[in-house]
């Protein structure tokens, strides 16, 4: 009988060029050798969406979502074309599928669709062919048959949202970190390594701009109980393992003696809107819809006043939505170029913790903070986008390092 099917994710980094692409063909041909059916979502090779999305902002500036999603998606298509190419020339079979045809239903939000269904009956009679299936990340169609993307790095979504839907033992992420750390290592050299961690956490961490995993992946783990293994493509692992000279990071539901971890994350690109007055949250609520945005948090004061925090993560046409915020809303103050450092973990934020009210304001130090939100699992401070990396690497010396 066959074996069970695992899901594969490779990330733009580790297809970035045609040599490391054949690297990943060589891989996911050992994983079948070990008895497995394997599905793998790939990721537009390298920087290829960054370059599609410059070019569509030259033509224009505001460009619209619906043609920005029948381009960016082709990087995709790219990247599964040559690695069944691959595959194939290495004499297994192999066959390449969109999102679409992989039976990934979407919203019809463009740029930022969300999952709403999986119909794999394509990928699983393929499977049963022997062959091994590659689908394009990032990537869905709506009901009304229109080609959507997932947000920023969704194909972590593709590939979760797939082995659950396939029932998978598990989904591999690879990319070019061995696992998730406490920190980005890239903003802060003494991050540690997390070798298991719950979905909350990640998710969290993920909401925040960690983006070694997206965040509605992780959600979509949780919610299937699909176990995460984040890997580096560039390393070895056998029989679902890392080998001697390897590590990755399991992402499951904790046992009742395990403790979850801390971490700290960082993200830019956020802008603060505030608007005073007695029905502010109802002339926003007009604008938000008129400027077709949505804000990531929202605070109404005891006056009436509101304060909305958005993201421009997934907002490609940001100038047309803040003209027209500032259109309708001439009141309102908009402070953008800000960022947030969130630190997460388990009682931070207790009279004993380390945010405690009290500690706060000797770590952000002479760095202006324009917001706190603070909730169960996480803190976070709002700084203008230059202070976060510091901040970020002060949260962590404070909760992670001490
Ligand atoms: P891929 O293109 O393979 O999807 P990404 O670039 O999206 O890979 O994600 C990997 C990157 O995430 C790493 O290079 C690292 O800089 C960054 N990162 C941010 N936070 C963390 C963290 N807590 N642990 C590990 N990596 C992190
Ligand atoms: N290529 C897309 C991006 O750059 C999706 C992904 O890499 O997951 O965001
Ligand atoms: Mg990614």
């Amino acid at each position: 009988m066959a074996g069970g099917i695992i899901v594969q994710k490779y990330g733009g980094s580790s297809v970035a060029d045609l040599e490391r692409l054949g690297r990943v063909a060589d891989k996911i041909l050992e994983t079948k050798r070990e008895g497995h059916r394997v599905v793998v979502v790939v990721s537009a090779m390298g920087k290829t969406t960054d370059g599609l999305l410059a070019q569509a902002r030259q033509v224009d500036p505001e460009p619209p979502r619906r043609e920005l999603d029948m381009l960016v998606s082709t990087g995709e298509r790219v990247s599964m074309a040559l690695l069944s190419i691959a595959i194939q020339k290495r004499g297994a079979e192999a066959i390449s599928f969109t999102g679409s045809q992989a039976g990934i239903i979407t919203t019809d939000r463009h740029f930022d669709a969300r999952i709403v269904a999986v119909r794999p009956h394509r990928v699983i009679e393929e499977l049963e062919k022997g062959k091994v299936v590659i689908v394009a990340g990032y990537q869905g169609v709506s009901e009304a048959k229109e080609v959507t993307t997932l947000g920023r790095g969704g194909s972590d979504t593709t590939a979760v949202a797939l082995a659950a839907a396939l029932d998978a033992e598990r989904c591999e992420i690879y990319s070019d970190v061995d696992g998730v750390y406490t920190a980005d290592p890239r903003v802060v050299p003494d991050a540690a390594h997390i070798p298991v961690l719950d979905y909350e956490t990640l998710q969290t961490m993920a909401e925040n701009g960690a983006k070694v995993l997206n965040a509605q992946a992780v959600e979509w783990a949780k919610r299937a109980g699909i176990e995460i293994h984040a890997r580096h493509t560039g390393q070895r692992y056998e029989g679902g393992q890392p080998a001697e000279d390897s590590r990755q990071s399991v992402v499951r539901a904790l046992e009742p003696n395990e403790r979850r971890a801390a971490a700290v994350s960082g993200e830019k690109g956020l802008v603060l809107l505030s608007l005073q007055g007695t029905s502010a949250l109802g002339v926003l609520g007009d604008a938000c819809a008129a400027a077709e945005v949505s804000p990531r948090e929202l605070v109404v004061d005891p006056r009436g006043g509101v304060t909305a925090l958005f993201s421009l993560l997934n907002a490609p046409d940001w100038a047309r939505s803040e003209r027209v915020l500032r259109e309708r809303l001439p009141e309102a103050t908009l402070r953008s170029a800000l960022a947030g450092a969130t630190a997460v973990g388990d009682g931070l934020t207790g009279v004993a913790g380390p945010l405690a009210p009290a500690r706060l304001a000797a770590l952000v130090g002479d760095a202006p903070v324009h917001g706190a939100i603070v909730g169960p699992l996480r803190a976070t401070l709002l700084v203008d986008e230059e202070r976060v990396d510091g901040l970020v690497r002060a949260m962590h010396a404070a909760v992670v390092a001490r």
